[in-house]
């Protein structure tokens, strides 16, 4: 995330901050000593937001260890003034796994209230005009603030924890991507709803208004990064090859080469020996430029490309595009790994052609 800043490092998770979050001690600050109620209170009450962030940090490690145990690990915990996001390395797709994830958070956020009000002894009348930037009461309030985030991370919402487990839930009934998407659907709902309530009873509260504008966001995001997701996923090489093809022997001249070019649409040719391996790839360009060079009886062996590179059908499909791409020819020899024969080539193309259909058909199953 831009505009973040590391604190520390704990068990392979990196802890950042972000600059809004600053914004944030600067405003409690500003108001405490604006109100006259003077440094040691503007300290407390900065003290007390520290203490508030180190629950969002540790209700965020709930999930990173939650996440540990189904072998997940998390890179990175950003603190944004609204709580803290941990990118996962990936969201567990089993329902109940994502479930478990999801509800560590504010788990952790429930012990720690509980271990104040059993532990310590603690009481606090909780009332709408409770106010956790008022100085004193400082267990107090750190309780309050727990069960706040207790119940705010649990509104049926992407980002937040109850969004997940909305999806969890729905992901019982539905495919993953319709349950991503109907979640997503009903967060921006409530998302919607709150700045209409806040329009039509002209309460501006600008956070409140801030956080719904975020919800709606990020619900989008992850609806749109799941989609996306479901047409690569599970995606072999084999899915996206071209198998009809036409090859070259070694000893086949310029000529042979131009009339394969004229005679269809295939434009890189590969260069196969008497048993069908795989010598080089004779390209349209390498081919154009030859042929005026070297005139059209010059052999394609002296002409074409090696291609060291080679998949196989069961690859998954984003690894062999990323050493296509690596690779300087313009075509992945797909090798049958059993019998070291030809059976396909990758393209660039055919790949995007396969990527495309698989989005139709997606779209078409989602309406
Ligand atoms: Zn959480």
């Amino acid at each position: 995330m831009k505009w973040s800043f590391r604190i520390f490092t704990f068990v392979g998770t990196e802890v950042r901050i972000h600059a809004t979050f600053f914004l944030l001690l600067l405003f409690v600050a500003s108001q405490e000593l604006m109100g006259g109620e003077g440094v040691a209170a503007a300290v407390e009450s900065m003290l007390f937001i520290v203490a508030m962030f180190a629950c969002v940090v540790l209700h965020e490690f709930g999930h990173v260890l939650a996440a540990r145990g189904y072998g997940i690990k998390t890179p990175d915990i950003t603190l944004l003034p609204i709580g803290g996001v941990a990118r996962l390395e990936r969201m567990p797709r089993k329902p109940s796994q994502e479930f478990v994830v999801a509800v560590c958070g504010p788990l952790v956020n429930v012990i720690i209230a509980a271990v104040i009000w059993l532990g310590l002894g603690v009481t606090a009348r909780i009332h709408p005009g409770y106010d956790l930037l008022q100085p004193g009461h400082f267990l107090q309030k750190l309780m309050v603030w727990n069960v706040f985030m207790v119940v705010f991370n649990l509104i049926p919402a992407f980002p937040m924890d109850g969004g997940r487990v909305l999806r969890a839930l729905l992901a019982l009934f539905l495919d993953y991507g319709r349950a991503t998407r109907l979640a997503a659907a009903i967060g921006q709902g409530i998302a919607m709803l709150v700045a209409i309530i806040m329009l039509l009873t002209s309460t501006f509260h600008p956070m409140l208004l801030l956080i719904a504008f975020f919800i709606f966001m990020a619900a989008g995001q992850e609806a749109a990064a799941v989609t996306q997701q479901e047409a690569t996923r599970n995606l072999r090489v084999k899915d996206a090859m071209l198998t009809d093809f036409r090859a070259l022997p070694p000893h086949a001249t310029l000529r042979d080469g131009v009339e394969l070019l004229l005679a269809g649409a295939q434009q890189d040719f590969p260069v196969l020996d008497a048993q069908g391996g795989m010598q080089g790839m004779l390209t349209r360009r390498d081919l154009i430029s030859a042929l005026a060079e070297k005139g059209p009886a010059h052999p394609v062996r002296d002409v074409m490309r090696r291609c060291p590179e080679a998949t196989q059908p069961g690859m998954d499909l984003t690894r062999a595009l990323d050493a296509l791409n690596a690779d300087g020819c313009p075509a992945l020899p797909v090798i049958d790994p059993l019998s070291g024969a030809l059976v396909g080539l990758l393209t660039a193309e055919n790949a995007g052609e396969a990527l495309m259909v698989r989005a139709a058909l997606a779209r078409l199953r989602a309406s």
